[in-house]
């Protein structure tokens, strides 16, 4: 049976040792790490998702600047007001949440937060310096660093093993994969173009599963003793559920727990990893900002 790695643990393990940081920044620099937390409309799942990213930054004692927008918004006063973020000394970390509504162009909004403050890491330029050997980007993107993160405090070796990862999206798939290379995996990546996907699983000692396809990675791909990461969040129908559905990874979880060595549980993976590496970058960016 694979052992199965605790995200939440994990987690919650970075959270301290991020609060640890922010009080150390307070008291002997007098920084307080500031995110600001930009969303525009009023769609449910994003507030969700803002509200919980801004219950995060207060309980590890990082200020939270709430900028709520509203839907009809233009694109040039949201360009004006993340210039404005951009240009504020207390402010050490942008995030703007996406989806944008339809008439903002989100590549020209990302494009304008400062690189020194995109801690959601999906500036070109910082996405183009983790691609290239021998440059570092001042922030990688949340969920790619916290796949990694699993895999290190797990006690998986990367360096020399044979990666696969599955998706090739610009937030997970593609940054996922450099990170692997960067740390010297020999890195595959498939995609929905490629035949045969699972005789390449099937090489994998560590496999990053990121296609948004649910259970659709059985134990016959994976080769006994791999470690799996498993970055989907599907939901599934569920009639015995109060809410009728329930949430499901890309990885047949019943059948590959009983063939991988290490293997991450949806919920409870790699989801607590997301917001727990934006507070990390978050502090990182205001630490950057010191002049000792
Ligand atoms: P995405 O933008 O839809 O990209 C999916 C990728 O998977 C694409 O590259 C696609 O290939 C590939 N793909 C789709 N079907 C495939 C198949 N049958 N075989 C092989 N490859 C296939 O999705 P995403 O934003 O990267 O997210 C992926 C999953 O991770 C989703 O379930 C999402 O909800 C989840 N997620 C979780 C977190 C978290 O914090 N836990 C964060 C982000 C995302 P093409 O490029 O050829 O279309």
């Amino acid at each position: 049976m694979a052992q199965i790695i605790d995200g939440k643990a994990i987690a919650a393990d970075i959270r301290r040792e991020v609060a640890a940081d922010v009080a150390t920044l307070s008291s002997a620099h007098s920084v307080v790490p500031g995110l600001a937390v930009v969303i525009v409309g009023s769609r449910k799942d994003s507030q969700t998702y803002v509200n919980m990213k801004r219950k995060a930054c207060a309980e590890v004692g990082i200020r939270s600047v709430d900028v709520d927008l509203p839907e009809d918004i233009s694109e040039l006063a949201l360009v004006a007001e993340v210039h404005r973020l951009n240009a504020d000394p207390a402010v050490h970390g942008i995030l703007v949440q996406l989806p944008l509504p339809k008439h903002i162009n989100e590549e020209k909004i990302l494009s304008e937060i400062s690189i020194e403050k995109d801690v959601d890491g999906f500036h070109p330029l910082n996405i183009g310096k983790l691609a290239m050997k021998g440059r570092e980007p001042l922030f990688v993107p949340c969920t790619p660093k916290g796949c990694m993160e699993l895999l290190s405090r797990s006690g998986v070796t990367v360096k020399g093993k044979r990666a696969v990862v599955v998706g090739r999206s610009n937030i997970v798939g593609l940054p996922v994969s450099l990170l692997l290379l960067k740390a010297d995996a020999t890195v595959s990546i498939v995609h929905s173009r490629t035949p045969d996907p699972e005789s390449i699983v099937r090489e994998a000692d560590i496999v990053i599963a990121a296609a948004g396809q649910a259970m659709m990675i059985k134990g016959d791909w994976i080769k006994p003793g791999a470690a799996v990461i498993d970055v989907g969040t599907n939901s599934v129908d569920d009639p015995t559920r109060k809410s009728g559905y329930r949430l499901v990874g890309d990885v047949d979880f019943a059948e590959v727990s009983k063939i991988a060595g290490y293997l991450t549980p949806v919920p409870g993976g790699v989801g607590p990893m997301t917001v727990a590496m934006l507070l990390k970058n978050t502090v990182d960016g205001a630490k950057r900002g010191i002049v000792e």
